[in-house]
């Protein structure tokens, strides 16, 4: 086990740039994902750990030692790959000791003893003597996770290792993950693009975007205090909802609709920011319909309800922009109709229009940050 801190790193292929200002202290035994959209730098992050691109500048240690100019194999890493790149002609044994054999001169009966640990670990003991090519999708995955475990490494690198499998059974490999995590307790950097798969697996969440850090955050700060635009249009499922507004007095207001702020709210506002020029953001669940238009409540038109089990997605549309509404299954609206939406002070979130920075998050938010922190 060992922490991984990042000291200004930065990685050019040629003239592209890929990543800068990358700055993390990873802590001992932590399980960290890199989570951000195709291109944004995820695997080249992962990559430098591993020692399978050079670093342009900055630092990388694991523990004590800067491993810039360490060979990857005496790093202390084990990586997962997306495709396992397991050995088709050789057993599942074979593949799991053959990087042993190779790198260490541990004794054959060592060798055994871990291989035959981690396979009944990945639940794939009666599986040894197979060849790949004879194990389902989730068997494979195991024997490639299981070659990082052999290594007892100090650091885990899993580099989207779930995306081949279908979704029920992602669903059950993210589980199993996390049970070998907390059985092992090693230092996991988790690359991924897929925001589910960071929010239920990861101690903290690095957001990347276009080769820069966005935040980093626990998945309850993440999700309740995103700290950009891009944090909070990135992270959930519906995304949020954004609407341009003016603090005008103590009030929002947007082409087509007023909302009172209370006076405090209001202040904390204006101290927080220059400019009048805000985004609202407030998430599909936060918004609830009501019987009647009235003080703080929006008029939409619905243009879509969608189901999806236990609730009901609805797609309405004011002023020409479209709002995504969460209610209970037994709330169906008709297509057409017009409804009156609220939301509560203490859900909001807004943002400076210009730079984008989140400047208020509603009570509600900074409780369950404040519960998180202390927990
Ligand atoms: P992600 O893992 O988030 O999809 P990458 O780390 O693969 O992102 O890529 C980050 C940026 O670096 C992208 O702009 C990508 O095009 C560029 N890049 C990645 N690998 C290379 C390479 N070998 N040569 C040139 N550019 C690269």
């Amino acid at each position: 086990m060992s922490r991984v801190s990042f000291s200004d790193i930065k990685k050019m292929y040629g003239d592209v740039l890929a990543v800068e200002d990358v700055n993390i202290e990873i802590k001992d035994g932590e399980f960290v994902s890199l989570l951000g959209p195709s291109g944004s730098g995820k695997s080249t992050v992962l990559r430098m750990i591993a020692g399978l691109e050079d670093i342009s500048s900055g630092e990388i240690k694991i523990g004590d030692r800067v491993i810039n100019d360490i060979h990857p194999r005496d790093r202390g890493i084990a990586m997962v790959f997306q495709n396992y790149a397991l050995y088709p002609h050789m057993t599942v044994r074979d593949n799991l000791s053959y990087g042993l054999k190779l790198t260490t001169d541990l004794s054959k009966d060592e060798v055994s003893s871990r291989v035959e640990n981690a396979a009944e670990m990945l639940g794939i003991d009666d599986h040894l003597e197979k060849k790949p090519a004879g194990l389902s999708g989730g068997q494979q995955q195991r024997v490639a996770t299981g070659r990082a475990i052999v290594r007892e490494p100090e650091v885990f690198l899993m580099d989207e290792p779930l995306s081949n499998l279908d979704a029920k059974l992602k669903m059950h490999m993210r589980t199993e993950l996390q049970r070998i995590h907390d059985e092992l307790e090693t230092t996991t950097v988790y690359v991924t693009h897929d925001q589910e798969e960071a929010m239920t697996m990861s101690d903290r969440i690095v957001i990347l975007a276009e080769g820069h850090i966005q935040q980093i955050g626990t998945p309850d700060e993440i999700y309740n205090r995103p700290a950009n635009l891009f944090v909070a249009d990135f992270i959930g499922s519906p995304a949020m909802n954004f609407f341009d507004v003016r603090l005008e007095g103590a009030a929002l207001v947007s082409e087509d609709f007023e909302y009172p702020l209370s006076k405090s709210t209001a202040e904390t506002v204006r101290d927080s920011t220059t400019t009048s020029e805000l985004t609202l953001g407030i998430r599909p669940e936060d918004l609830n319909i009501v019987d009647s238009p009235g003080e703080r409540t929006i008029e939409v038109t619905v243009d879509v309800v969608e189901p999806v089990g236990s609730d009901n997605y609805i797609y309405a549309e004011v002023a020409g922009e479209e709002v995504t509404v969460r209610v209970p299954a037994d709330v169906k609206p008709t297509v057409g109709e017009t409804i009156s939406m609220q939301f509560s002070e203490d859900d909001i979130h807004l943002f400076d229009t210009g730079t984008e920075q989140n400047v208020f998050a509603g009570t509600e938010h900074m409780a369950s940050h404040v519960a998180e922190s202390v927990s």
